[in-house]
């Protein structure tokens, strides 16, 4: 399935305040995450309109999360938090992605990803590779570049 299907025209030609307010609960949390993590040690950098945070003790921070894979980076709203910056590096594109995903769903975009992840599951699919959301970042970040911090793992 393409990803036409959840791509609103009208939304994505929205000016960049507005995407960013739409997606400001989420970048707030994101930022409620990074200011503490930049507090010791990890690195804040505005790439674009969005804010990259790597580094410090992200890393061991998101090991705690609850998930089976073991996460490099995450895009809440307008800021994307990445284990290092060589993880930043090449997930760039697919945590881009998300972004884009969070600017045309605002508030709507966590329930709807949760949502989309327990459908693929309770179909007996993957709930993280099936999630079209993952899908679409996969099809237009396009496959990971090779580098030192690489790791077996999944980004969110
Ligand atoms: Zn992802």
């Amino acid at each position: 399935m393409g990803s036409s299907s959840f791509r609103s025209p009208r939304l994505s030609r929205l000016s960049l305040p507005v995407r960013v307010l739409w997606a400001l609960p989420y970048s707030l949390l994101g930022l409620l995450i990074a200011l503490p993590a930049c507090a010791l040690g990890a690195r804040l950098r505005r790439h674009d309109h969005t804010l990259e945070c790597t580094g410090g003790r992200l890393p061991r921070w998101m090991q705690r999360l609850p998930n089976r894979h073991r996460i490099v980076a995450i895009t809440l709203g307008h800021v994307v938090l990445a284990v290092n910056s060589s993880a930043m590096q090449q997930l760039r594109a697919h945590e881009r992605v998300h972004v884009q995903q969070y600017e045309r769903w605002g508030p709507f975009f966590g329930p709807a990803y949760v949502l989309e992840s327990l459908w693929q599951a309770l179909h007996g699919r993957d709930a993280y590779r099936a999630n079209r959301f993952e899908q679409e970042a996969y099809a237009k970040g396009g496959p990971f570049t090779p580098g030192p911090a690489r790791m077996p793992a999944a980004s969110s």
